[in-house]
Formats: structure tokens, sequence, C-alpha cells
């Protein structure tokens, strides 16, 4: 599709936040341009969407943005992961619909962005990402004995990992995946013939265009424009600062030394990063599980159950998730991969997104800053010993393949291996950089909904809360209420886009 000259909404990035948004205002007859720096694979029937991409048994790297971790780890390479093609990251991800705790919504103090505000449209976003359960039936060998091992370990089995307020449990997590593929958010909120929304691929916004301290429009990369009433950045924890920032609006020393003539001083922009830090061990397997997963047929998904479970720093709600991971090995032939990772989901480190120069083809520099804060390092290593006290309940299991060490020498292989939960948010944080209402402090017009606006991540996977944040920030823009009609048909499937 070409580039209209002028609408009145442009939203940037299409991502679980981006399709939400763009997909609830059209469905409300708002006109809306929905731009994507990757490319439109089109609705799920297109034939255009690659194997990986629909196969939710295991993560897809296919598309990928290819984000430099150097700065973030000096010495050694971790994948930073994010989707560059319609869906942004709902198009290649695990697919846990999870929501979190009360303690996290409630937590961010924003006006209307309340546990209580926030439940209906968690509601409407599962209903339209078909969120479901697997049957018993369906749950692999290896799953069914962590949660049998996490109930002798004395963590209670939640039939709803979503219960905001059950705080120590395990159970199988609810998924946005229908019929073995990986229903992501453009299947979910956009597959349908809205007349007023254009979506439009191979788009990657450089920064925004301002006249004054108003967003009039956007500039892309290759030098095209787009005007606009409005403007939507949609493009994620890393991108949307980054737009930002490329456009002046940051920290003035952080724009001058990148030679980006300063429009508006906003030290926020950039700041704030975090993700859950996580570390992965590996077991051995044994026999007995290999025979059992080897005779299964059909599709075998490598996660499932997840644990909420609670260091000894824990003062509100629960601290960790363990993870497990398990099946046929996603990269090696003929071989196994047993895991059982945890993740601290109150995370008190904090890092910066930063541009080095107003190129748009140039990569922000991403320093996640894990563990600067001592209490992730100990809610890690509880985490890893409450793991363990699990692990040896599961007799299918093999040993540990390491650091099989504890105290000062788990702590230090914790530093050593830390890695992220694929949830990085914080870095436009409602507070220091947009309002409640999602406009960027002091400018008009200008607005931004992803989970960059989040003043602290939740205690949860980020795809659902992401969607959660695009339907708010719609009903904002738009006026709409939470039970309108317009959104009673998305997830259908209807696709005549
Ligand atoms: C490998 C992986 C596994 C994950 N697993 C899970 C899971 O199981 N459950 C869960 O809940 N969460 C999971 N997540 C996290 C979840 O997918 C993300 O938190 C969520 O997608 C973030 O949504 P977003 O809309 O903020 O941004 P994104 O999903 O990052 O979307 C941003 C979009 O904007 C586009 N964009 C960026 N810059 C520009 C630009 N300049 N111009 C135009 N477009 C631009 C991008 O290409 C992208 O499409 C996972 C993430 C990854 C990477």
């Amino acid at each position: 599709m070409t580039l209209p000259a002028e609408t009145d909404t442009v939203v940037v990035g299409s991502g679980p936040a981006g399709c939400a948004l763009a997909g609830r205002l059209a469905a409300a007859g708002a006109d809306v341009v929905l731009l994507e720096a990757g490319p439109d694979l089109g609705p799920r029937d297109s034939g255009r969407w690659d194997a990986g991409l629909l196969d939710a048994s295991a993560l897809s790297t296919s598309y990928d943005w290819g984000y430099s971790s150097e700065a973030t780890y000096p010495d050694r390479v971790v994948a930073f992961e994010r989707a560059r093609v319609l869906g942004g990251c709902s198009s290649h991800n695990g697919c846990a619909a999870i929501r979190g705790a009360r303690a996290d919504y409630d937590g961010w103090r924003q006006p209307g962005w309340a546990t209580e505000d926030l439940v209906p449209l968690f509601e409407q976003a599962e209903r339209a990402f078909r969120v479901h359960r697997y049957t018993a039936e369906e749950v692999t060998p290896f799953h069914a004995a962590c949660l049998e091992a996490a109930q002798a370990a004395g963590i209670p089995l939640t039939a709803d990992l979503n219960d905001l307020d059950e705080h120590e449990a395990i159970g199988i997590a609810p998924v946005n995946i229908d019929g073995g593929v990986r229903f992501n958010a453009a299947f979910a909120f956009l597959d349908r013939d809205y007349a007023s929304l254009r979506v439009i691929g191979d788009a990657a916004v450089g920064r925004v265009l301002l006249e004054g301290s108003r967003a009039v429009g956007v500039a892309l990369a290759d030098g095209r424009e787009l005007r606009a009433a409005r403007v939507v950045l949609a493009a994620g924890t890393y991108e949307s600062p980054a737009i930002l920032q490329r456009s002046g609006i940051g920290p003035a020393d952080l724009l001058a030394a990148a030679g980006i003539a300063c429009v508006h001083d906003r030290p926020g922009v950039g700041a704030n990063l975090h993700d859950h830090p996580a570390f992965v061990v590996g077991f051995a397997g044994g026999p007995e599980l290999e025979r059992r997963h080897a005779e299964r047929t059909g599709w075998t998904p490598e996660e499932q159950s997840i644990a909420k479970l609670r260091s000894s720093h824990c003062t509100e709600a629960f601290d960790l998730h363990l993870y497990p991971l398990g099946g046929p090995h996603p990269r090696r032939r003929d071989a196994w991969r047993w895991e059982l990772p945890v993740a601290c989901m109150t995370p008190r480190s904090r890092g910066t997104v930063a541009v080095a120069s107003a190129d748009p083809a140039a990569r922000p520099r991403i320093d996640h800053a894990y563990l600067s804060d001592e209490h992730d390092l100990d809610v890690l290593a509880d985490g890893v010993e409450l793991m363990r006290e699990i692990a040896a309940r599961m007799p299918l299991l093999g040993e540990e393949l390491g650091p099989r060490a504890s105290g000062a020498g788990l702590r230090k292989a914790i530093r050593r291996g830390v890695v992220h939960y694929y949830h990085p948010g914080g870095t436009c944080a409602m507070g220091p950089v947009v309002g409640a209402d999602a406009a960027v402090h002091g400018l008009e017009a200008l607005y931004v909904a992803d989970c960059s606006i989040m003043p602290a991540i939740p205690r949860a996977n980020t795809n659902v809360p992401a969607a959660v944040i695009g339907l708010k920030v719609a009903s904002l823009l738009g006026r709409l209420d939470a039970d309108d009609a317009s959104l009673a048909a998305f997830g259908e499937g209807h696709h005549a886009r």
C-alpha cells in the first residue's frame, strides 16, 4: 500500500500495543495509518507467514532487528530479540498470556490505570488473542513432572495463573495459540475489513515532525513524510525512545553528544530501562523422560508450566517466575533440552537506551545494567535454591549441568550468566515522560503507547499487558467505553484487508 499524504492518527509500530490501538480506533471508525518497519505479511491465510512465525511450539528468529547487546555484555553476545514484522514480538514470542499481580498495576499509581480499570481490557485482549488453557492430555510429560514436583515441594497448584491475588502457585500457563499457530496481535486485532485503517509495511519511521511544540506527522527513514493530526509511537521499548531522541526530544546532554538539536529537554526519555533478569539452569535428561517424550505424537510445546515463587526478600505478591523449558532441542538434531530457568519479577536495576546519532539506520545503544542493584541478584540466588528443591523431586530428571554451586559461587555464576526474560519496558515511563493520558509532557498531539510507558514492568510476561496498553490508550484517544460494541468481534479471523 502506498503512503498517503495525511491521516488523522498515525500509529508507529505494529506490536501488540500498536495493533490493539490501531484496530480499536479503526473499529470505532477513526482514520488510522499503521506504519511498520518490517513487512506486512497480510492476514493469517495470506501464505506469506513463514512456518517459524506460525508454529507456536518454539520461538522464531526469522525477522529480528538484530540489536547489539555489547553495551550490556562487553564480553559475550546475548541476543536482544525484537521482531521486525507485522505483529511485532507477538509474531515470534512464547505465547504465554499472563496478567501479573494486582500490586503491579495499582503500584503504577496512575489515574485510570489501576487493576480494576484494566481488568475489562485484559478480558477483551484475551478474547481477541483467543487465549485458552491446555487440556490435561496436552500437558507434556516434562511439564506434568514439574507440576507434581512443585506440589511435593509445597507450592500449591492453581487452575488460574492469572488470579491477580494468588501469590505462590504453579500452573499451566494460558496461551494465545490457535491450533498450534501463534495467534499474533495482527491476527487478533487487525485481521478485519476496517475501511478507515491502512496498514503499511516496510515503513521505518526516522523521526517525528514537529511545528513548534506540536507533532504534525512523521518522517520515514527513506525520506517520505506523512502528515497527521496526532502521532502515537508504539515502536517498543528500544525504538520509541530512540525515535523521540532522534526528533530532539530527550535528555539535553545525550542529544548534544549525538549531534541532535534539542527541541524539548526531557531527561526520562530512554532512562528506566529494565527487564526481568533471568538465570537458566540446564539438566541432563533421563531415559524414562526421553522415552515418554519420544512416544508423544503431534504438537509438543516446550513451554507450558510456570511457577510464581516468593524469595526470602519478597515483600508483596511474589517476586520470582520459574518457567521450565523442555523437549526436543530447538537447534541440535537428536538432542533434548531440559531447563529450569528462574527470573526476578521485581527488578530494581535500571539501564538506558540512547541513540548515538540522528541516523535512523543506526541502532540505539542498549545498556540493561542487569544486577546493578544487588537486590536482583539476591532474589535470583534464592530462586535457584527454590528451583533446586523442586528439581530434587523430579526423579525423571538427570543431574544439574551447572553451576552446581551455592552461596558465593552461585552468585558469581549468576553474575556471569544473567540473561533476560524478553520483557523490556520503562523507557518512556508514565510519570517522567508521558502522563496518564499517554501524551508526552510539554508537547501537543504526541503520544506513546507500548511497554515503554510502563513505570515498572508487571510480574508478568508482557505481550497481553502491551495489548492492554494499546486498548487503554485507544479508549483515551477515541473516548471509547470499555464495553464499546466495536470490540465484540476482535479476533474472529475475518480478513478482507
Ligand atoms: C523471543 C520472545 C519471546 C517472548 N515470549 C513472550 C511470551 O511468551 N509471553 C508474553 O507475554 N510476552 C513474551 N514476549 C514479550 C512480548 O512479546 C513483548 O513484551 C511485546 O511484544 C511488546 O509489545 P510492544 O507493542 O511494546 O512492542 P514490540 O512487540 O516490540 O513491537 C514494536 C513494533 O514496532 C516496530 N517498529 C520499531 N521501530 C519502528 C520504526 N522506527 N518505524 C516503524 N515501526 C517500528 C517493530 O518492528 C515492531 O513490530 C516475548 C518476546 C520475545 C522477543
